[in-house]
């Protein structure tokens, strides 16, 4: 070993699932992975990993690299042809030329780029800079606004940034965790066992979990809550009712450093415990008890996830519960706070350097023109547009309606991870031009690409992440990448240099926008636009990065270290240096039931499995847990429908139908059904069923989305279930 306790074929990484964000030691001989163990040196894991993490090894495997791998560029000139090998010159030199005549023709906003909370920090910054600097539009979006938009949006509107302000070793300071529309057992796992470890040190510890399924996370909870989808608002308001009429709310705190409780108070008025019982479908007293353990306790801390954010009221659920937060004084000291967990690797560095159709680098805001100003000036441009972007789901409609002609997406599957599936199909076909740049060439998004990018993956790439607790690690290639791939970063690159070019007489730049090198000379310019932000950096550098391993934000010029925990000094980064209470409302789900949609159909992810399985779907014993897709149901609903475990069943939505063996669950309440997120394509094995159909659970959810995160309600959408009658 050598003084790092690194063994000589290790080298140190991140895992490339979940926003836990664990540091992975990547084992290779001649040039190939081959295992992996967790980073006893990394602050978020200390060494373990989950089922997921343990087998990452096992997905770069040489078979499964070239069964599965996009290793050479591909290209078709008209729709109906088949893409054919290219040269990577050839390929950058035909998009060059086709974006830059399309803008030309058809100005900046007819052409749009979706990214991915995968991608590492540098990748996502060159391409921001490339839509909004050289390009001079704001239709670069991102996967992370189907994941983590209304957190962002709730923090915002209440502590003034977007910034979780826990940690993790929060976890073994709370008196009181509160886990809401959150799986942690299954989603952040590591987390999870974590919140364990604490609960075995403090017997005392209190866990409340709200959810309208009883997960394997409810299971252990001291008080399950099982809401009725979408009633978050109405629980926190609810609880912040009690905690005023049982004097549980900090005035002192409340007069010290917020503003607007006068209204929200009146508001929450109205959410007596009997109403708040009734619309969430929960006991009185349980509701009680919650607001009691929360309110009295001297830590609550909060974790949630997509349960609040991916919703139509994904906003005001954040708020609410930030409210209830800030009137309790349960933020800003040790063991409290509310903290969103990330779901991807790096939702956080992407919202870091402003990868947002919504927000530029460095937590500033698009409609502010004084941030606009100086994000020209790093730069070195004349302006960035005003203009909004559009967002993930406004984009795909743009580029059905052909407003945008020709849409680049990096590193995700749109194809399956948007709602309404039929309708993102169809403005892939009508598309003047799909790129998609991608490690994996197995994605149902790519059966639309007219050009392919082959892009290095986990193990071959370089830069930075950033995890749920804004601690930055560094992120090393083990193994050489294959001879044909580039990084994502060097593909932007090399592209915007030849658009450069081709647009030289539109663009007012003397040189390139676009000098970078390395991945260090990309950060370093990502770092210098944070100066003076609520994220400030400029005290962090990658060689500190590597001799102190990972650190977390801020981390301004002249700090010893990041900020393990935000807002200590009840001073928040609004105009006035206060919190502002949102006086939030309970909104209904955007599709109610009714008698022809007479069931809640909710969706998650199993426990195994990762985002569309383009690399978990290569593992066989990821399939352990979960074989194939089903309908998870009551019992009782079961057996009133005449229906037995393994039936296959049409589920049927507004938007789409699919067909699935129903598996009856414990977990579920009268009136509802779960689909995990994972199949792409409807498939029952042996039953004469396999892969035909419409396109996993996102046939049947629903493009409505919060107006302000614009992140759609991909939790929700109201089904009915028929039995299924097949040949
Ligand atoms: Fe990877 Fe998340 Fe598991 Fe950690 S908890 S090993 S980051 S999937």
């Amino acid at each position: 070993k050598n003084v790092d306790g690194l063994k000589p074929n290790e080298t140190r990484a991140t895992c490339c699932y979940c926003g836990v964000g664990c540091g992975v030691l990547v084992q290779t001989e001649a040039g190939r992975v081959v295992g992996v163990r967790g980073d006893p040196a990394h602050p978020a894991n200390f060494g373990r990993l989950c089922t997921k993490g343990s087998t990452l090894h096992l997905t770069a495997r040489p078979a499964l690299q070239e069964q599965a791998r996009a290793l050479y560029p591909e290209l078709r000139l008209a729709r109906g042809d088949a893409r054919e090998r290219a040269e990577w010159d050839i390929t950058l030199d035909y998009l060059a030329s086709r974006f830059a005549s399309t803008i030309r023709e058809h100005g900046p906003d007819s052409v749009g780029f979706y990214l991915s909370g995968q991608l590492l920090t540098e990748d996502y910054y060159v391409f921001n800079k490339l839509a909004k600097g050289l390009i001079g539009t704001n239709n670069v979006d991102t996967n992370s606004r189907l994941c983590m938009s209304s957190a962002v949006a709730g923090y915002k509107q209440t502590l003034g940034a977007d910034a979780p302000p826990p940690c993790y070793e929060d976890i073994d300071h709370a008196e009181v965790i509160f886990i809401v529309g959150s799986n942690t057992a299954y989603a952040h796992p590591i987390v999870y066992r974590r919140i364990e470890d604490a609960r075995k040190a403090n017997p005392d510890l209190k866990i409340i979990v709200a959810d309208p399924r009883r997960t394997d996370t409810a299971r252990e909870a001291d008080l399950f809550l099982p809401i009725l989808p979408g009633t978050d608002v109405a629980l926190f308001n609810g609880m912040l009712h009690i905690c005023l009429w049982e004097d549980l709310i900090d005035q002192a705190y409340i007069d010290a450093h917020t503003e607007g409780f006068a209204e929200l108070k009146a508001t929450v008025r109205d959410y007596t415990p009997k109403f708040v019982a009734e619309t969430c479908g929960i006991r009185e007293e349980d509701l009680i008890q919650a607001a009691r353990w929360f309110g009295a306790s001297q830590a609550s801390l909060s974790m949630y996830c997509q349960g609040l954010n991916q919703s139509a009221a994904g906003t005001a659920k954040n708020a609410a519960l930030i409210n209830l937060h800030l009137a309790t004084h349960q933020i800003g000291k040790p063991g409290a706070g509310p903290f969103s967990l990330t779901g991807q690797p790096n939702a956080m560095g992407g919202r870091e350097v402003g990868g947002l159709a919504t927000m530029l680098s460095a937590h500033r805001d698009l409609d502010n023109p004084q941030h606009r100003a100086e994000i020209a000036a790093l730069w070195g441009v004349a302006d960035v547009p005003a203009r909004p972007g559009k967002s993930a789901v406004e984009m795909f409609e743009a580029v059905r309606t052909g407003e945008i002609k020709l849409i680049w997406i990096v590193c995700t599957n749109p194809a399956q991870s948007m709602p309404e599936q039929k309708l993102i199909r169809e403005a892939l076909e009508r598309a003047e031009l799909v790129v998609v740049q991608d490690a994996y060439r197995t994605t149902a998004t790519c059966d639309y690409a007219d050009v392919l990018l082959p892009a290095t993956t986990w193990s071959e790439k370089e830069g930075t992440v950033t995890n749920s607790e804004r601690r930055i690690t560094r992120v090393r290639a083990a193994v050489p990448q294959p001879a044909q791939t580039r990084h994502d970063w060097q593909i932007a690159i090399d592209f915007a240099r030849r658009l450069e070019e081709k647009l030289a007489s539109e663009v007012n730049h003397a040189s390139t926008l676009f000098p970078y090198e390395t991945t260090e000379q990309v950060w370093n310019e990502h770092r210098e636009s944070t100066r003076g932000r609520d994220l400030d950096i400029t005290g962090l550098s990658y060689a500190i990065l590597e001799s102190q391993g990972p650190q977390q934000w801020p981390f301004p010029q002249g700090a010893a270290g990041g900020r393990k925990r935000l807002y200590e000094d009840g001073i928040f980064p609004t105009a006035s240096g206060r919190a502002r209470f949102v006086n939030t409302r309970y909104q209904p789900v955007a599709e109610r039931v009714d008698a022809r949609f007479p069931f809640h159909l909710t969706t998650g992810r199993l426990r195994d499995q990762w985002h569309g399985m383009s690399r978990t779907g290569t593992v066989a014993q990821l399939f352990s847990h979960a074989s194939e897709p089903a309908l998870v149901m009551a019992q009782t609903d079961v057996e009133r429908r005449l229906l037995k475990e393994g039936d296959l069943v049409h589920v049927t939505s507004k938007h789409g139908s699919q067909i699935l063996p129903v598996a009856i669950g414990d977990d579920m309440r009268t009136g509802q059904a779960f689909i995990g997120m994972h199949w792409g394509e409807e498939y029952v094995s042996g039953r004469g069923h396999e892969g035909k159909g419409s396109h996993g659970v996102n046939a049947l959810t629903s493009p409505v989305f919060d107006p302000v995160s614009k992140q759609p309600e991909l939790k929700h959408a109201a089904v009915k279930i028929l039995k299924a009658e097949l040949p």
